[in-house]
């Protein structure tokens, strides 16, 4: 979120007819939201920053992060106007030419996936997420569905899933079982655990790719490794 907010302010990608942000907040682990307090539009007047999320509290919690126990400035006092969207199950938003759904996944404290399209173009992010018995990965399909990208949460390999149960995130095979079922052009392996370094991340790669060619001979889904930064024409 601050490389991002320093980009839309002063990157490549300034515009300076654009004044308004929309946010849409899968959750609120802190992993997810600590780049906030450093995202840089919130510091101008001229700015609107739109939230989303389905966390019925998530203005407050937001607020609390950014409480002076835990940081100097608080969120409310930044000059930007904010406005906080609390979202409906299944509710669909359209923002310009784009439209985005959503879907809950099973986390601990729940979070949701978005879909993005735009011009019959779609882009999927869904993180963080666990399939279960109870959440089958088959019934994300349809959400999925088509894809030119799913980011899809790869936090472990399948000794690391074993042990965790219940901690709310999946695997690359998985990944490759989701998008190739589900039609997907190109699946970004990502939310990689802190606790992998980039030798690692390439083992789980390529153990994604074998899987896929062993499982589906003749799929052609490309396997791509999340890295900060990372840009796709669609
Ligand atoms: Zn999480
Ligand atoms: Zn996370």
């Amino acid at each position: 979120m601050r490389n991002l907010g320093n980009e839309l302010i002063s990157g490549r990608f300034f515009n300076s007819s654009i004044n308004d942000y929309n946010i849409f907040l899968s959750h609120l682990h802190l992993d997810h939201i600590n780049g906030l307090p450093f995202f840089s539009p919130v510091h101008f007047p001229t700015a609107r920053l739109n939230f989303y999320s389905h966390h019925k509290d998530f203005e407050k919690m937001l607020e609390l992060q950014q409480d002076f126990n835990f940081f100097p400035v608080s969120l409310k006092s930044r000059p930007s106007s904010k406005k906080f969207n609390i979202l409906k199950e299944d509710e669909v938003v359209s923002i310009g030419n784009f439209t985005v759904s959503s879907k809950k996944l099973n986390h601990p404290n729940g979070s949701y996936a978005f879909s993005v399209e735009s011009s019959g173009k779609k882009v999927v992010y869904a993180t963080d997420a666990e399939y279960t018995a109870g959440t089958v990965l088959e019934a994300f399909f349809p959400f999925y569905s088509g894809s030119d990208i799913l980011i899809f949460d790869t936090q472990y390999d399948f000794n690391e899933l074993a042990g965790r149960f219940s901690f709310g995130h999946s695997t690359a095979e998985i990944g490759v079982d989701a998008a190739v079922n589900s039609d997907v052009k190109k699946l970004l392996l990502f939310h990689h655990n802190h606790e992998s370094d980039d030798e690692k991340i390439y083992r789980m790669y390529d153990s994604a790719i074998k899987y896929m060619n062993y499982k589906y001979p003749s799929a052609s889904v490309e396997i791509i490794i999340a890295n900060e930064g990372m840009e796709f024409d669609l």
